[in-house]
C-alpha cells in the first residue's frame, strides 16, 4: 500500500469509472443502442462475435457525429443533450452523462465511423484503452457504425467475472430485446456468430415482438393492462396468474421508456396479484410507466437503470391498481367457458379439482375389495407414479421394464377426467358401506375420497383432507432429490418430435446434461427440433411432451427445479379415483417426507380441524 495521498493516473481512473457503466458486454450494447436512439435512428443493426467480448459491432441511420466533434464525444462528461442541471428535469434523451462512449474506449479497442447530414464525407477515429488515434476520412452513407473490440482485455479483473459466451450472448440478446420492446417504431436486429438471432422490423405491435421471444403458451394468457392517474399512466401486458412461473424473469419494467430494476415497482405488481400468486411465483410482465420527467430522479446510477420517485406511494397505488383492474377483466371474461378452457390448458397447475361432476361430488368410501394396487397382485398397478414413487421408496428390486404400450394412458389430464364406467373397480360402490375395516397408517385412519381429489383422514381429535396431487409431488420430489433419479428411462416405441421455439432452444442446449441425468434420451438433428427417444420412468407418454414444454417454457436452469417440474407432471392428478390402498400407501410414503406440509412448489398439502374447532362452528361449544 502507498503512503502518500496522490491522484490516479487519468487511465486507471478512466478504467474505475468505466466499471460502474459497463459490467458485461450486455452494457455496452445497451449504451450504444441508447445512444443510437437518442441520435434518432430508425434502423439499429447489432452484430456480436463470441458474446460481443470479441466484438460488438453497432450501426445505425441516426443523424452522426461530425467530425471535429469525434474526439468530444470520446471525452468523458462530454455530452450534446444537456447542458444544466436544470435539464435533467425535463430529460428526453437516454443518455446525458456523457461517460458511455469515454468508458468503453477505455476498455477496449474502438473504432467509430460517422456522418453527419450533409457532409461530403464519413470520419473515422480508432481508441485503443483510452489513446485517441488519428481522424481520418472514411466511407459511410448514412449514420454511425461503433465497433468494440476485445472489451476488458485490459482489465483482467472484469474479464474474470464474465461467464460463458452463451450467457453472455444470451444477456446481450435480452437486453436488446428489451430496448426493442420499448421502441415499436425502430427496426433492430441482432447477429451473433454470423447467425441471425432476430430481425424486428419497425412499427410491429408489442405482441409482434413478445411473440418472437416468448413461447406461444404464454402470449395466449396476456391481458392488456392501462390505467391512467393524473398525470401519470401504466400500460403493457401481463400475465395471467394461472400462468405464474417459478423464475422472475419476464418481468419487464419501463419509466419513461427506460428500462429499469425497481424494488417498489415489482412490489406493487405482487400487490396487484395479490392473493393469486403463490410466494415462489411469479407473473410475465411488461409494463411502461410514464409521468412527468421532473417527478423521477433518472440520474441514481451511472447505468441509468435505477430510478428514484418523487411520489412513491402514488406510483405504488397506480401500477397496483393498474394489476388489479387487468386480472379483474380477466377473471370476468373467463368466466366464460371456452375461454377458461383455453387458459387452463396453458397453465402447469394439475392441481385444480375437476368440474363438479356428480360422481367426483360424492365421498368414495375406502373398500379393501379394490384391488387396483394391491401388493403382490399379479397385474401391474394401475398408476405407474404411485408404483414409481414406491420403488424409489422402498428401494425394491425394480421391475421389469414396462413395454411401452403398457405406460398406463389412463391417467387422466387436465381438468376432464374421464368418468369411470359403473361398476369399474375404479369407482367404489357407493351402496356398499365400507368393509368395517379400520384402516390405519401411523394413526391416520382413512376415511375416503372426496371430489377424486382430496383424502378424508382422521387422526386422534383431529379431521384432515389431503390433497393427492400436492402429497404425491412432495413424495415423488423427495424420491427424486434423494437418489439423483439415476436416469432410468423407458424408450418410446415411437419417437416423438417437437419443434422448438427460439426461446426454448438456448434452454434446451443448457439444461442437455441434466435432462438426460432424468432419464431423456434427446436427439436434436436441427436447431428448431427436438426428438425424444426415451422419457424419465416416472412420466405417462403423454407427460413427456407436456413436462418439456414446462420447463423449457420457464427456462428451467437447475436440477432442484428440474425435479419439481418431474414431480408435479408424474404426480397422480386430481380428479382421480383412489383405490384404498393406493391411498394408504400415498398417506404412508408421504408421512416420511420432509417438509411434507407443502408440495415442492408451497401449496399446503392438508386441512385440518379439530374437533374443538368443530364443536366450536357447530356451536356445540361457546
Ligand atoms: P451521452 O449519451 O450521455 O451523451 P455518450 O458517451 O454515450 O454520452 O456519448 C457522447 C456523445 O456522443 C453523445 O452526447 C452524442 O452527441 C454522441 N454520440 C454517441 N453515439 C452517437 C450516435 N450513435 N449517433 C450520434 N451521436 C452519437
Ligand atoms: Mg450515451
Amino acid at each position: 500500500m502507498t503512503t502518500t495521498i496522490h491522484i490516479l493516473p487519468p487511465a486507471l481512473q478512466s478504467q474505475i469509472a468505466a466499471g460502474e457503466v459497463l459490467e458485461r458486454p450486455a452494457s455496452a450494447i445497451k449504451e450504444l443502442v441508447e445512444n443510437s436512439l437518442d441520435a434518432g435512428a430508425t434502423v439499429i443493426d447489432v452484430t456480436i462475435d463470441r458474446g460481443g467480448q470479441e466484438r460488438i459491432l453497432v450501426q445505425d441511420n441516426g443523424q452522426g457525429i461530425a467530425e471535429q466533434e469525434l474526439p468530444l464525444a470520446l471525452t468523458r462528461h462530454a455530452t450534446s443533450k444537456i447542458a444544466s442541471m436544470d435539464d435533467l428535469l425535463t430529460i428526453s434523451s437516454f443518455g446525458f452523462r456523457g461517460e458511455a462512449l469515454a468508458s468503453i474506449a477505455s476498455v477496449s479497442r474502438t473504432l467509430i465511423t460517422s456522418i453527419t447530414p450533409g457532409a461530403e464525407q464519413g470520419a473515422q477515429i480508432e481508441v485503443v484503452h483510452g489513446k485517441l488515434g488519428e481522424i481520418r476520412p472514411a466511407a459511410l452513407s448514412r449514420g454511425t457504425r461503433i465497433e468494440v473490440r476485445d472489451l476488458f482485455a485490459n482489465v483482467p479483473v472484469r474479464l474474470k467475472f464474465l461467464k460463458t459466451m452463451a450467457t453472455e450472448a444470451k444477456r446481450c440478446q435480452e437486453t436488446l430485446a428489451h430496448l426493442a420492446l420499448a421502441h415499436l417504431e425502430t427496426s433492430l436486429s441482432l447477429t451473433h456468430n454470423n447467425r441471425e438471432i432476430f430481425r424486428f422490423q419497425g412499427g410491429e405491435t408489442l405482441q409482434d415482438r413478445l411473440q418472437r421471444i416468448w413461447p406461444p403458451s404464454l402470449m395466449q394468457g396476456l391481458v392488456p393492462i392501462h390505467h391512467e392517474r393524473g398525470s401519470m399512466r401504466i400500460t403493457g401486458l401481463a400475465g395471467s396468474p394461472a400462468q405464474a412461473q417459478v423464475r422472475g424473469n419476464r418481468i419487464i419494467f419501463y419509466v419513461n421508456g427506460r428500462p429499469v430494476k425497481d424494488k417498489l415497482l415489482l412490489h406493487a405488481l405482487r400487490q396487484g396479484y395479490k392473493g393469486t400468486l403463490l410466494s415462489k411465483e411469479y407473473p410475465q410482465a411488461v409494463l411502461f410507466v410514464e409521468l412527468p420527467a421532473n417527478e423521477v430522479d433518472v440520474n441514481v446510477h451511472p447505468a441509468k437503470t435505477e430510478v428514484r420517485f418523487m411520489d412513491e406511494g402514488a406510483i405504488f397505488s397506480l401500477v397496483q391498481a393498474g394489476i388489479r383492474q387487468g386480472m379483474e377483466a380477466l377473471l370476468s371474461e373467463t368466466s366464460a367457458p371456452a375461454q377458461t378452457q383455453s387458459v387452463r390448458e396453458q397453465t402447469v397447475d394439475m392441481t385444480m379439482p375437476p368440474p363438479p361432476a356428480r360422481e367426483s361430488d360424492q365421498v368414495n368410501l375406502p373398500s379393501r375389495n379394490n384391488t387396483l394396487y394391491s401388493e403382490g397382485a399379479e397385474h401391474r398397478p394401475k398408476f405407474s407414479s404411485l408404483h414409481e414413487a414406491e420403488r424409489l421408496f422402498s428401494h425394491h428390486k425394480r421391475p421389469e421394464r414396462r413395454p411401452v404400450s403398457h405406460v398406463d394412458h389412463s391417467v387422466s389430464h387436465k381438468e376432464t377426467p374421464p368418468a369411470p364406467p359403473l361398476g369399474s373397480p375404479a369407482v367404489v360402490d357407493q351402496t356398499r358401506p365400507s368393509s368395517g375395516h379400520s384402516s390405519s397408517t401411523h394413526g391416520y385412519t382413512y376415511l375416503g375420497q372426496f371430489h377424486r381429489t382430496y383424502l378424508i383422514l382422521s387422526k386422534q381429535n383431529t379431521l384432515m383432507l389431503m390433497d393427492q396431487h400436492a402429497a404425491h409431488e412432495r413424495v415423488l420430489y423427495h424420491a427424486f432429490s434423494t437418489t439423483g433419479q439415476q436416469g432410468e428411462h423407458q424408450r418410446l416405441a415411437i419417437p416423438q418430435e417437437m419443434p422448438l421455439h427460439p426461446s426454448e432452444q438456448e434452454v434446451v442446449e443448457a439444461i442437455w446434461t441434466d435432462l438426460s441425468q432424468i432419464g431423456f434420451t434427446l436427439e436434436r438433428p436441427t436447431p428448431a427440433t427436438l426428438v425424444i427417444r426415451a422419457i424419465p420412468t416416472s412420466l405417462a407418454t403423454g407427460e413427456a411432451l407436456n413436462y418439456l414444454r414446462t420447463v423449457l417454457g420457464e427456462q428451467t436452469n437447475n436440477m432442484d427445479a428440474l425435479w419439481t417440474t418431474l414431480a408435479c407432471k408424474s404426480a397422480i392428478k386430481a380428479g382421480h379415483v383412489l383405490a384404498y390402498d393406493e391411498a394408504m400407501h400415498l398417506v404412508e410414503t408421504w408421512l416420511q417426507c420432509p417438509d411434507n406440509q407443502y408440495c415442492p412448489h408451497g401449496r399446503p398439502v392438508m386441512l385440518t380441524w379439530t374437533v374443538q374447532e368443530l364443536e366450536k362452528r357447530f356451536k356445540r361449544k361457546p
